[in-house]
């Protein structure tokens, strides 16, 4: 059964029609307990918060839709990646990350996955497939990469892994499902950020682990049952109403990226931009074949960190911010983190604004700056 992203769009918000009984809520109820009643025999049904949450249940259900997989939520992004890394690794275990990916994994792993005997080691995101993948019990992907948006192909990535024994994990927040779909290029789970453009609003913290290996993600909903790394159920609740308007948005996001990305490319105050939708991107033609789209971020380079710093804070349109996939256009130079990229190099996240007035605001601001 494989689904188009129409299909999938239209169907998601009628999941739960076929449950209801006359006079229910058709908003999702939030179910906010700690406690259900449970007298007897409490087989098959809920019995604690850290269990299970009718509220977790239904944005999971939303997230499987779209994944054609089953889903586990986590309260954020990390709690996600992390529950993949100690559900799946072992002492003596070698893990494979990207140096030039979400730079929290690289820190989580070194801080504490080296000390259980985990052995961590890194390569770039373009050059992925070069070494091979022997040796390695956990390869993981982060395509486009954030923030330089370089990629890699995950079916090679996949196909390579796999006959070397390897699992391939991908972090897909900044594609979301509508835009790739790493399980059905082979990857053995997909974990994400929801906080990112699923939920949309920059209003919670949420993330997910989706996987067709019942083993898998049997092991990952165990370690969420005894860690007690359990999303919260009104950022669940939040998450499903973002949910809804996901294709909406993303489909609005995307289109207004390319735009926006091939005037910033006419620019004169813009020495470089890089996104996967632009011929000249070195993997252009792969972005073409294994995404859906090309997403909604956008790195471009000024002249120096002044000059970003100026355009970010004089655009009347863009919110000066970390993180990206709201509803808000926001921007933010990234060597204020310590990414290695050049000074003025500024990932944008293009947000749902009518895509000639984000221009105007945003070429206003560039015209200051010639
Ligand atoms: C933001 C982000 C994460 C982490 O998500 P949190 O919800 O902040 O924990 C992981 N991977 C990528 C690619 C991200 O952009």
């Amino acid at each position: 059964m494989t689904e188009t992203p129409e299909e999938r769009a239209a169907a998601l918000p009628h999941l739960r029609r076929g449950r209801l009984k006359k006079g229910d809520p058709v908003p999702l109820p939030l179910t906010m307990a700690s406690i259900y009643h449970l007298p007897g025999d409490p087989a098959g049904f809920s019995q604690y918060g850290r269990f299970d949450n009718q509220t977790w249940e239904a944005t999971e259900e939303l997230l499987a839709h779209l994944e054609d997989a089953e889903a586990v939520a986590f309260p954020s992004g990390m709690a996600a990646i992390t529950a993949v890394f100690l559900s799946v690794l072992k002492s003596g275990d070698r893990l494979l990350l990207p140096t030039d990916g979400y730079y929290t994994p690289r820190v989580f792993a070194e801080r504490f996955l080296n000390g259980l005997g985990i052995t961590v080691e890194t390569r770039p995101t373009a050059e992925f497939l070069e070494g091979g993948f022997a040796g390695y019990r956990m390869v993981f992907v982060e395509t486009p990469s954030n923030p330089g948006l370089a990629l890699c192909d995950l079916e090679k990535v996949a196909r390579e892994a796999h006959a070397a024994g390897a699992l391939v994990v991908a972090d897909n927040t900044t594609m979301t499902p509508y835009g790739q779909r790493p399980l059905d290029l082979g990857a053995d789970m997909v974990v994400a950020a929801d906080t990112k453009a699923t939920n949309g609003h920059s209003d919670a913290l949420f993330g997910h682990v989706a996987s067709r290996d019942p083993a898998l993600i049997a092991s990952v909903r165990e370690w969420r049952t005894l860690s007690g790394a359990i999303p919260g159920p009104f950022e669940a609740w939040l998450v499903h109403r973002g949910l809804e308007t996901l294709e909406v948005r993303f489909e609005r996001m995307c289109n207004s990226a390319e735009t926006i990305a091939e005037r910033l490319a006419g620019h004169p105050a813009v020495a470089a931009v890089s996104f996967p939708g632009l011929p000249h991107h070195p993997q252009h033609e792969l972005a073409r074949r294994q995404m859906l789209c090309c997403g909604f971020l956008i790195g471009l380079t000024l002249a120096s960190a002044e000059n970003a710093e100026r355009f970010i804070d004089t655009c009347s349109l863009i919110q000066p911010a970390t993180s990206f996939g709201g509803v808000h256009s926001s921007a933010e130079r990234r060597a204020r983190w310590g990414d290695a990229v050049a000074p003025g190099f500024v990932r944008m996240s293009v947000g749902c604004e009518p895509v000639e007035e984000l221009w105007k605001a945003m070429s206003a601001a560039l015209d200051a700056l010639v």
